[in-house]
């Protein structure tokens, strides 16, 4: 079930033009009128699913397959960041949910959040995603030890995306060709996930990008979106024309290189 935002929007065919690629054709809604980066997550969520089909293609090539099934829930027990645009953008999401659909969504979020407290990880949390610059060793603790607790999205209902239409790129990019069972066991050390990659981390430019020009990387966990709201946002989002504002974020996506965990350090033990 999606929600409709409220602005006003038209509809588009863009080619994402690549070089030594094929063209394919994107069509995407924008806001009919100035807007704001998250406003445009829309079109960028189209953009991010084309390329995903066609990581799959690829990957089909190669004689592989995706494993993804309706019914896995494994990736949505995991420690999902995003940007605060997105942040933003799913907030207004979850705003927009009918009643008691909304409530219950809201009481996942709080059971969520008292169960990473009950086990004295949502201090470490907050510390490690409200800084400038993200650690990002300390992040790949995180993501373990998150994945232990075993909390289910609060979006996630009987055993699939409720916000489907409207999920974080995070998720639009998440694809595996392993066997399901090996989702099972992502931190272990017999781990055998093999990821698509996605052609390029929309995720991640969508985390660096305020719409004109990029800055560090800002993300959190989806799972904080609520407790972190009065800090979105707070450097701002310049109001601009959405088709230059598309275009600027695709030119920048397309030389933004995605991120790498360094391999953990031991020794990294103490928290900010
Ligand atoms: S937003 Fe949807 S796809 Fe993403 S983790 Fe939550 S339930 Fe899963």
């Amino acid at each position: 079930m999606t929600t409709q935002n409220p602005l006003p929007r038209r509809r588009l065919l863009i080619a994402l033009d690549r070089p030594g690629g094929d063209t394919p054709l994107v069509s995407v809604l924008l806001p009919d009128g100035a807007a704001v980066f998250p406003d445009i997550l829309p079109a960028v969520r189209a953009v991010a699913d084309t390329l995903q089909d066609e990581a799959r293609r690829t990957v089909a090539e190669l004689g592989q397959a995706v494993t993804c099934h309706l019914g896995c829930d494994a990736c949505c027990r995991h420690l999902v960041v995003l940007g605060e645009a997105e942040a933003l953008a799913l907030l207004r999401t979850l705003r927009g949910l009918p009643e008691p659909r909304r409530q219950q969504v809201l009481a996942r979020f709080q059971a969520g959040l008292a169960r990473l407290e009950s086990a004295d990880l949502l201090p470490r949390l907050f510390a490690v995603f409200t800084r400038e610059a993200h650690d990002w060793r300390h992040v790949a603790e995180m993501l373990a030890a998150y994945w232990e607790l075993a909390i289910p999205c609060p979006f996630l209902e009987d055993k699939a995306c409720g916000i489907y239409d409207e999920r974080p790129l995070t998720c639009r990019q998440y694809a595996m060709t392993s066997p399901p069972a090996a989702c099972l066991d992502p931190f272990g050390p017999q781990a055998s996930l093999v990821k698509v990659l996605p052609p390029v981390d929309l995720a991640g430019a969508a985390a660096a990008f305020d719409g004109e020009q990029a800055h560090a990387s800002r993300v959190l966990p989806l799972l904080l979106c609520l407790l972190l709201e009065p800090r979105l946002g707070r450097h701002g989002f310049p109001i601009l024309e959405p088709l230059p504002m598309l275009d600027r974020f695709l030119k920048f996506a397309a030389g933004h290189y995605s991120r790498k965990d360094p391999p953990p350090n031991p020794q990294a033990k103490e928290y900010p």
